[in-house]
């Protein structure tokens, strides 16, 4: 009988595929996925590190999981990712839950890793860093829904000061250009018509004389797609060529997530983001002057070592003028190994909370009128699946990543659809479908 394998997924986008790529992987050794965790005989835990809390989440899960093994020792389980790649050797000595750990590079080994966990009840860690692993000739196994995401580089040079990210996915290296086109094709006669491109710094893709700029022109004129977006942009990388390809490619949707971090420049600099506030801006003027329905998203943090009062109302006014469609706000978080983390000054946690709320309240008021200026536009939803709330409404995303719900039949769900706008609701908006 076939092994079964169920597999939950922390943290970013690019985890989400690199789960897509291990299902593949698993599946293509006769492994059976599962969507019920409780008929899996292998439990995959793929992690997120970038912050304490994602890592604590995590091991909480995988101690409550150990709860149900039966006296064969099944569920094994398995912690993937960048948990596993930063400390998967001490916590496979201090919880006796853990079976193996395999970082993210070490994916292509995991079937013979677990065929052994499972015959020879050892435990393991393959966290091995491959600065050339891209996985690049292994066909994703999507999950359900119209959405695909399409890795286009692994890794990252930039050593943001706070950053775990080069430590754990190690260097820069992009993937093939001719891969990546077929892979979005194939995407595309698989039904899934929205593709979104990642990579931790996607601005810095290249392939042999190739740029970003090009990958995009030549993804947008692929026939089986219909939408084609990107994440992450670096402001230090995002180029004029990029920001016209953009503007002049219909199906590359008009929504860019550009991450800000900070509006202070002496924090900026701290944080080796090597752009100030000033570039920043200028960024976004040519972005909306280009393209003036873009919408714009960012994150920032809060409390990073040194960050004063006024450090933090210099963010505070950044969101306030640049009036983002939506920002991720976090609070800084000491990560070992980094530099940010041995930096004078922390700043306290209860300031770090005070702050994080206000910028929270801050973009809520901005979200909330940008979305209420949306009433009255017609807008084309792709539809993704019945709205949760109620079974007569489809929900859907509108070409800047918002979320729309419109009262629809559900054989729509798959195809595209105009909407004119009517309300909205907190980070959803409502309409009704147009002929
Ligand atoms: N490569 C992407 C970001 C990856 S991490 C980029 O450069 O934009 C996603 C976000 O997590 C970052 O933009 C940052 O805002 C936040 N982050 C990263 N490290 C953090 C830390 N130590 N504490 C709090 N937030 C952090
Ligand atoms: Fe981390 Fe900076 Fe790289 Fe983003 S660009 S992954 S924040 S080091």
């Amino acid at each position: 009988m076939n092994k079964k394998f169920f597999i939950r997924t922390y943290g970013c986008q690019m985890n989400v595929n690199d789960s897509e790529l291990v299902s593949a992987i698993l599946a293509d050794s006769g492994f059976e996925k599962v969507e019920n965790i409780e008929k899996a005989d292998i439990v995959l835990f793929n992690s997120c590190t970038v912050r304490q809390h994602a890592e604590d989440r995590v091991i909480g899960r995988i101690t409550q999981e150990g709860g149900r093994k039966d006296s064969d020792n099944l569920p094994v389980i398995g912690l993937l990712g960048c948990v596993a790649q930063r400390i998967g050797d001490k916590l496979l000595k201090n919880i006796d839950a853990l079976d193996f750990a395999v970082g993210t590079d070490q994916y292509r080994k995991l079937p013979a890793l677990i065929k052994e966990v499972l015959q020879k009840k050892k435990r393991a860690t393959l966290v091995e860093q491959d600065n050339k692993e891209v996985y690049g000739d292994i066909k994703p196994l999507r999950r359900q829904g119209p959405n695909a995401f399409v890795t286009i580089m692994r890794g990252c040079n930039n050593f943001c000061t706070y950053c775990v990210v080069p430590y754990v996915r190690g260097r820069e290296r992009s993937r093939e250009l001719d891969k990546i086109l077929e892979e979005i094709e194939i995407a595309g006669q698989n039904g899934f018509k929205d593709v979104t491109l990642l990579g931790q710094n996607v601005n810095s893709y290249h392939y042999k004389n190739q740029k970003f700029a090009d990958l995009l022109n030549k993804a947008a004129d692929i026939k089986t797609i219909k939408r084609l977006r990107f994440v992450t942009s670096h402001p230090k990388d995002l180029s004029c060529k990029v920001i016209d390809t953009m503007a002049s490619k219909k199906k590359i949707c008009k929504s860019i997530h550009l991450p800000l971090q900070s509006g202070s420049d002496k924090i900026l600099d701290k944080m080796n983001r090597k752009y100030d506030f000033s570039h920043y801006r200028k960024l976004i003027r040519k972005l909306r002057s280009a393209m003036p329905q873009i919408a714009i998203t960012t994150d920032v943090m809060v409390g990073f070592p040194g960050e004063t009062e006024s450090d933090f109302m210099y963010t505070q006014h950044a969101l306030d003028s640049i009036r983002f469609d939506y920002s991720f706000t976090f609070k800084y978080s000491p990560r070992k190994g980094t530099k940010a983390a041995n930096f004078k000054n922390q700043v306290e946690e209860d300031v770090r909370l005070q702050r994080l709320q206000k910028l929270i309240d801050l973009q809520n008021s901005i979200t909330h009128e940008k979305y209420k200026e949306k009433i009255g536009d017609v807008a084309t939803v792709y539809v993704e699946q019945v709205s949760k709330k109620d079974e007569n409404e489809l929900s859907g995303r509108t070409e800047d990543n918002k979320i729309a719900v419109f009262p629809g039949d559900k054989e729509l769900i798959g195809s595209f659809v105009n909407i004119k706008i009517t309300g909205a609701t907190g980070w959803t908006l409502l309409g009704k479908k147009i002929a």
